[in-house]
């Protein structure tokens, strides 16, 4: 079903557009994809028929921002093949029980992602969608060159059957989820050679303190799924002595890869993407992305939970597709805190991390939860025979300094000896959190 000869064509294109397309190129190409794509929807999606009107060219703008509540509350009439939302979310979730991971009417491939905010996500993939997906991986990951195969070992939260497709001359992969021990993932490493190892950051961390167990040398660090903080970049990289690559994607697609300069760009031939300010940080924005290939369940000015820097210096790779900085978490984790006038203000996930961790080198495991508008949880581990005391006046003091910046009130600190928790939904390790639902 899938023909390897388009795959490498479809490759080889997606390199050369990175590589070559400039700024005017880029978005000519988006322009003539959204009238391809609106009128694919017109016809085929009962939302979008209606919504979009007959208006010629579309005005995107004019559309409103979607985000996960509101594609899954039209998802019968958005979604282009006729598909029934609870009947795709049953069939999911008896596959998950039962440990299976097929296609829904042996055509389509279904992702349901656990919202951490209760409400659950769909995604679906016809088989074409995921016959692109594949070199689309390969032509931006930048994966460095391997002898023989890419052998990766590849952490999921749950299976899908998208990736089960994907094993073939050039790459093998080997599936395991987030509840496997580090000793238990040492032993598949070892048995089964693999040279590259593909997870969230709080997996490849706890591994990384098991690296002297490895048989073979480790080629290469794929991350995904949490933020990649630039201190647990350096770690992964020193501990198995590989470059660390790190890629953005989430049920919205393959958002941006690694190029061969170490930056993070946009594919922005893919997904069109827009950006908007917050608060009063001007490099740090929402996210609002169109993809304009996806028509099954199209994609379209759909609202992302993270906040991104984008880097406005051109990169040394040469490519025009913007890059981004620093993924800064999502939203619904900035902090809310009192102003001085009682007017609400942000205060960034990013600064609380930094506050943590510049505190001191002997903090081995931390998580800061905001549990009300006045109260801040930070969970240390730290390592034996240091000054906690010390440390955590340290970390006060470094947070004043954030908060007293953005002009907020100043929150009472609880410190706990609680190790951090993965969220029990989503089982993502997001360390800065918020838990609380202010408005
Ligand atoms: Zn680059």
């Amino acid at each position: 079903m899938i023909n390897p000869v388009q795959q490498a064509l479809l490759f080889t294109r997606l390199r050369w557009q990175f590589n070559h397309w400039s700024t005017q190129q880029i978005q000519l190409h988006q322009k003539r994809r959204l009238v391809k794509l609106a009128d694919f929807l017109r016809q085929h999606s009962p939302y979008y028929a209606e919504v979009m009107g007959a208006a010629k060219p579309l005005d995107l703008q004019a559309l409103k921002p979607m985000n996960k509540a509101t594609l899954m509350e039209h998802f019968n009439q958005i979604n282009t093949a006729g598909l029934d939302r609870d009947t795709l979310i049953e069939f999911k979730v008896e596959q998950e029980r039962q440990g299976l991971a097929k296609l829904f009417q042996e055509k389509y491939s279904i992702g349901l992602s656990s919202g951490t905010s209760g409400n659950q996500g769909l995604t679906v993939l016809s088989t074409q969608e995921r016959r692109d997906y594949g070199p689309l991986i390969m032509a931006r990951t930048n994966l460095p060159k391997v002898k023989g195969q890419y052998r990766v070992l590849f952490a999921l939260r749950v299976n899908n059957p998208a990736f089960m497709e994907i094993n073939n001359r050039k790459l093998y992969l080997t599936h395991v989820n987030y509840t496997h021990e580090p000793e238990h993932l040492v032993k598949i490493i070892n048995e089964q050679k693999l040279n590259i190892l593909a997870g969230p950051p709080s997996l490849l961390s706890h591994l990384a303190n098991h690296a002297n167990q490895l048989d073979k040398p480790i080629q290469g660090i794929v991350s995904y799924a949490e933020v990649l903080s630039p201190s647990t970049k350096l770690f992964l990289e020193t501990s198995f002595g590989a470059p660390v690559i790190q890629i953005y994607q989430g049920a919205e697609g393959f958002l941006a890869g690694t190029c061969s300069a170490g930056s993070l760009h946009l594919n922005e031939d893919t997904t069109q993407v827009e950006l908007f300010d917050v608060a009063d940080e001007s490099n740090i924005k929402r996210v609002v992305i169109t993809d304009l290939y996806r028509t099954t369940l199209p994609f379209i000015r759909y609202e992302l939970n993270d906040l991104i820097e984008i880097d406005p210096e051109p990169c040394s790779c040469g490519s025009q597709f913007k890059r981004i900085k620093q993924i800064h978490g999502r939203s619904d984790d900035l902090f809310e805190l009192d102003g001085e006038n009682g007017e609400m203000k942000y205060l960034f996930p990013d600064y609380v991390r930094r506050s943590i961790i510049q505190a001191s080198a002997k903090i081995r495991e931390y998580q800061a939860i905001q549990t009300s508008r006045s109260e801040i949880e930070i969970r240390l581990v730290l390592k034996p025979g240091v000054d906690r005391i010390a440390i955590q006046a340290q970390i006060t003091k470094n947070l004043t300094h954030w908060v007293n910046r953005i002009g907020g009130r100043m929150p009472k600190i609880r410190f706990s000896k609680t190790a951090p928790k993965v969220h029990p939904k989503s089982k993502k390790m997001i360390r800065i959190r918020r838990e609380f639902n202010a408005g």
